[in-house]
């Protein structure tokens, strides 16, 4: 039996409006599987994020604006936290909020804070930590973001020099610095390749200017990632 040609038309259209929703379904599928392995085969890293300092501990403060070292250093680890988090790298904060993390303000808060910091550290199973920090001296000639790690260390040094090449090229960086060797608690206690980022002076007017800014915080945690992705990836 022959159908009539307008229900011929009529099936024609339905099967195409079938076959176009099977499509879009099978690119939706596609593009979900993609995701998941973008996430899990090729970004299968952890980073600790350290934001130095917090709490009654406020770090260095702003020779001008008497900013709190803890609360830049909070700042821009949010905004690194979020770069690897966009490429699916998973991120552990040691603080995420303005507090320190040594519980009571009794005697001895410091040790307990850094040792805090450790635990969280080598609780992670990272690939690497990051420490966020900044710098004061009394002669207005320092400036610079620096990066430091631990003497002999050569996975760590491999970072610092990583995350350095990329900090030399910030708008704030006058002249190119080298990662330098430093004896920190934190580096030589961490379980894995582990740097602390000296931001820059807060003591020097121009860099103290910059780092007031959001946009310079947001350049500085840009490189960073850059140069700690760089080394992750060789
Ligand atoms: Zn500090």
């Amino acid at each position: 039996m022959q159908l009539p040609a307008r229900f011929k038309r009529k099936f024609f259209a339905l099967f195409c409006a079938c076959l176009f929703v099977a499509f879009l379904f099978g690119v939706w599928v596609v593009k979900g599987v993609e995701k998941a392995n973008s996430k899990v085969h090729f970004y299968p890293f952890t980073v600790v994020i350290d934001a130095g300092h917090g709490g009654i501990d406020g770090g260095v403060s702003g020779k001008n604006s008497k900013v709190k070292e803890s609360d830049l250093n909070l700042d821009i680890a949010k905004k690194l936290k979020k770069e690897f988090e966009k490429t699916g790298v998973k991120v552990v904060m040691t603080r995420s909020s303005f507090g320190g993390l040594y519980g009571t303000t009794a005697k001895g808060f410091k040790k307990r804070d850094l040792q805090k910091r450790i635990e969280i550290i080598n609780g992670a199973n990272a690939d690497l930590m990051i420490s966020l920090h900044l710098n004061y001296f009394s002669s207005q000639q320092c400036r610079g973001a620096t990066t430091f790690y631990k003497d002999g260390d050569e996975k760590s040094k491999r970072l610092a020099q990583a995350v350095q090449t990329q900090l030399n090229s910030s708008s704030g960086q006058t002249r190119n610095l080298s990662a330098l060797k430093g004896d920190y608690f934190i580096l030589n206690q961490a379980n894995c390749p582990a740097v602390i980022c000296e931001c820059g002076f807060l003591s020097n007017d121009e860099e103290e200017k910059l780092l007031l800014l959001d946009e310079y915080r947001q350049e500085l945690a840009i490189l960073i990632f850059k140069g700690a992705t760089a080394y992750l990836l060789s």
